[in-house]
């Protein structure tokens, strides 16, 4: 007899979301310093916060014992206005990740359906189960979400759709024609998912907010974990219909973004000096990655995020042996992908210091 007999048997279900190791944890386990490790595991920004943010930020503690603006005027109006909306359409998070989760209180119950690609990032999943709503997996082949195939798993049940795009882990991104052909066969009970967390890294990414201003039942997801450097924060937004987004409204908690992370956000979405920055350090890191992974004939999926998808063979273990050398990546058995590791994008000398490993752990184990 144990405690779980008592509890939502949905929530004894789950198997809890594995985050990358964290620096700190990795250097007191191998007895360094934190500042030796490096961590390409959670497609963190390598340089760090927005410049901007940080004064933003250090200003905003003075005022640290009032609870925060709860309606998140200042950011939410910001935000608003930098896409041509109302804010109206705007609902902030704890975390873009936050914000799946209202979705799936306002639209998931036990009878209805979630519909994901097979390799879509996991935490649709992890909530689906956690309201204990059907999770439907559509094939993916080569990686790419197939829309088509998507919206024919589309049923009298189906609630919602998550559509990641660019996609995590895989780094794929479907385009514009893709989602066109998708949008005009969703009926009306099926709100349509774009999570866009990777949105500001591709050159011409498609238009999914034209849904949101045409009134669709769609949301769109970004965040400050990635292109803004603000991961520690947890500040994500969706963009969505009026209608969706007020529902949302009513399923958060009334203060769920703390007022450190709006100050820092708001200042981070006028940086587009460290955004420009940003995506140069990442153009020329994937750059190198894609040059010296072909040159050892690894395949790896071309990604239009800040991370790729490598095939090494035995992931576990080029997880765990390049841990030990101080460089921290991620295994991907989660993801049923028992060979390959996701690498996230650094600077140079880390995306260097990452190769290096990489060859003396893939090198070893061609000895054994
Ligand atoms: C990183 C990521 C998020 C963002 O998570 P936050 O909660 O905003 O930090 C959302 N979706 C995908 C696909 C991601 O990879």
């Amino acid at each position: 007899m144990t405690i779980d007999q008592y509890a939502n048997r949905f929530v004894c279900d789950l198997v809890a979301y594995e985050p990358g190791k964290p620096i700190d944890e990795t250097a007191r386990e191998l007895g360094l310093e934190p500042s030796q490790i490096v961590k390409l595991a959670s497609n963190e920004n390598p340089l760090g916060p927005s410049p901007m943010a940080k004064a933003a930020m250090r200003e905003a503690l003075e005022e640290a014992h009032i609870y925060p603006d709860g309606g998140g005027y200042r950011l939410r109006s910001a935000i608003a206005e930098s896409f041509d909306m109302e804010i109206s359409n705007v609902v902030l998070g704890n975390g873009s990740n936050e914000i799946i989760e209202l979705l799936c209180h306002t639209f998931l119950n036990p009878e209805a359906e979630l519909i994901a690609a097979e390799h879509a990032f996991v935490v649709y999943k992890l909530m689906a189960t956690l309201f204990g709503a059907k999770y439907i997996k559509v094939a993916d082949p080569g990686f790419i979400h197939d829309l088509d195939a998507m919206a024919d798993a589309i049923t009298d049940k189906t609630r919602l759709v998550f559509i990641a795009n660019p996609n995590n882990p895989t780094g794929t991104m479907v385009g514009q024609a893709a989602i066109d052909r998708f949008m005009a066969r969703v009926p009306e009970h099926v709100i349509v998912v774009f999570d866009e967390a990777y949105f500001e890294f591709p050159d011409s990414p498609p238009d999914a907010l034209k849904y949101v201003r045409e009134g669709r039942n769609v949301c769109v997801l970004r965040t400050f974990s990635k292109i803004h450097g603000l991961a520690a924060l947890r500040v994500g937004y969706g963009l969505a219909s009026k209608n969706v987004a007020t529902l949302l409204q009513k399923a958060r908690q009334p203060f769920n973004v703390n007022a450190i992370a709006q100050v820092g956000a708001l200042a981070a979405l006028a940086d587009a000096e460290h955004i420009e920055k940003t995506r140069i350090v990442n153009r020329e890191g994937m750059a190198y990655f894609e040059k010296e992974l072909t040159a050892r004939g690894l395949h790896y999926i071309p990604s239009y995020a800040n991370f790729l998808l490598i095939k090494t063979g035995e992931g576990d273990r080029v997880f765990r042996e390049m841990l030990k050398q101080g460089v921290i990546v991620r295994a991907m058995s989660s993801y049923q992908l028992p060979d390959w590791v996701r690498i996230s994008i650094g600077t140079a000398p880390q995306n260097l210091r990452c190769m290096e490993v990489l060859d003396s752990v893939l090198a070893a184990e061609s000895v054994v």
